[in-house]
């Protein structure tokens, strides 16, 4: 049984019903779509395609939208593709014009503006590396010190410039709308760089009457500078060590990532650890050994999900590489520091919800309870039991379908739609039955089981009961 969850990026390698149906047989817990390639009209379809295939799977996938933000970006190029050749001049232009070899569109009005003579521009995910020479009649003039093929609407980083751009443009808040009439259960957030820059995006939420969750990605310097702040007012973060080891000196990113991933895991904050985490297997069947490493060091490190990106996205082995994530983390999760994870992450304040969680996790240990049955009206027991990082699962049940997706995000729970119980005792009985169900425990067995009676009211969690299954 596995407690780390897999995110998995959909496009053109895995957006056909029987694939998508296999990485759900594979242990996909969450869909990413990527607002910033494709249409709003093929995420619908896509969207669709999750539910249909997480229907007959009998599962309950999450589907997160993943925001541009404020990301500079190339605009179209001739052919879709240009190859720049080392030494040769490049003009960045901020007018529209069709890409080539010789002079490339930012989308972005005042990009000229950004940018100084000898400042340095990386394209390519950082594999192409251009220097400014100087600003000539509004446009950008600069020499290849790097060469390599660049594409239409690729992103443009300027490690060394702070760039003012809106942090939610009105492109992010159309197509988060465009998210939201998909179902989406979850959104993230790029280019964060201050905890404000969440404020738009959450107030469009509150205002559209939607409480998804909201995931602040971590990829500027000034975000990984106030990675604390970001934790404290997102509902999780994503590592997206993909820019960030583009924006900062690339040796940085494993400091970073172990950092927030422990201040996160301190504030029972959700965390995913995303990019390059199996590459090869965007082309081979098989991941390198460092590759495996990376994924099982992430979740010494305590992350919550892991993520394929191009793996799943466009390479050729996109369930084979769900697959692999499912067995390196089925793997490492045989010697985690749990006991000392417990005391480094808790109690984490003095209330009642953490007291519970904190004291349902101990009694895992204490009493060898077989699992942790945590009833749950808006997933938030279920978060902080998860932080705290039973070994053993975590059975969240739930009569909102939108609170079993958000679920999917955590570590160790199992979440299920539930109906809600009609009394106290029909809680217990029920929550009994649905751990036998699920196959976590069988009669005889110790559970535990956190509630928040009397049963069938809203209100927070108040009990912890240890309860022999009958
Ligand atoms: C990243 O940069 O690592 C990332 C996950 O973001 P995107 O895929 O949007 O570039």
């Amino acid at each position: 049984m596995r407690s780390t969850k897999i995110v998995a990026t959909i496009g053109p390698a895995s957006r056909e019903p029987e694939v998508l149906e296999r990485m759900i047989a594979a242990g996909m817990d969450v869909a990413r779509l990527n607002f910033a390639h494709g249409t709003p009209e093929q995420h619908a379809e896509t969207a669709q395609a999750i539910r249909d295939a997480a229907g007959r799977a009998g599962r309950e996938v999450a589907i997160l939208g993943d925001l541009p933000g404020p990301k500079l970006r190339l605009g179209p190029v001739a052919g879709g593709v240009a190859e720049l050749g080392r030494g040769t001049r490049v003009v960045l232009t901020a007018r529209e014009v069709e890409g080539t070899a010789e002079r490339l569109s930012v989308a972005w009005r005042g990009f000229p503006e950004l940018v100084d003579e000898g400042d340095v521009c990386y394209l390519a995910d950082g594999a192409v590396r251009l220097r400014v020479d100087g600003v000539t009649d509004g446009e950008v003039v600069t020499k290849v010190e790097v060469g390599g093929s660049v594409a239409s609407r690729q992103g443009l980083n300027l490690p060394n410039v702070t760039v003012s751009l809106p942090a939610v443009s009105d492109e992010d808040i159309a197509l988060m709308d465009a998210g939201l009439d998909m179902g989406l259960d979850l959104f993230a957030l790029s280019f964060v760089r201050r905890r404000e820059d969440l404020d738009p995006v959450r107030e469009h939420l509150r205002g559209r009457g939607v409480e998804a969750p909201l995931i602040a990605k971590i990829e500027k310097p000034q975000a990984a500078a106030n990675g604390d702040e970001i934790i404290d007012a997102a509902d999780g973060i994503m590592i997206a060590r993909g820019d960030l080891g583009i924006e900062l000196p690339i040796e940085e990113v494993p400091l970073v990532q172990k950092r927030l991933l422990a201040v996160a895991g301190r504030r029972a904050k959700p965390t995913i650890t995303a990019t390059q985490m199996l590459e090869s297997m965007v082309h081979s069947s098989r991941p390198t050994r460092a590759e495996v490493t990376d994924v099982a060091n992430a979740i010494f490190d305590g992350t919550d999900a892991v993520m394929l990106s191009q793996e799943t996205a466009v390479g050729r082995h996109p369930i084979l590489a769900v697959e692999m994530m499912a067995s390196i983390a089925e793997t490492t999760e045989r010697e985690l520091p749990y006991g000392r994870w417990l005391g480094e992450r808790g109690p984490q304040a003095s209330n009642q919800y953490h007291a519970i969680a904190f004291g349902a996790v101990g009694a895992v240990y204490q009493l060898g309870l077989k699992c942790i049955v945590s009833p749950t009206n808006t997933g938030t027991t279920a978060r902080l039991i998860s932080a705290y990082r039973p070994k053993a699962p975590v059975l969240a049940l739930s009569p909102r379908r939108d609170v079993v997706r958000h679920c999917q995000l955590l570590w160790g729970v199992h979440p299920q739609v539930h109906d809600e119980p009609l009394d106290t005792l029909d809680l217990i009985e029920s929550c009994g039955e649905a751990a036998c169900r699920a196959g976590f425990a069988r009669k005889g067995d110790k559970i535990g089981i956190t509630a928040g009676l009397p049963a069938g009211r809203a209100g927070g969690t108040n009990l912890f009961k240890v309860h022999t299954v009958e």
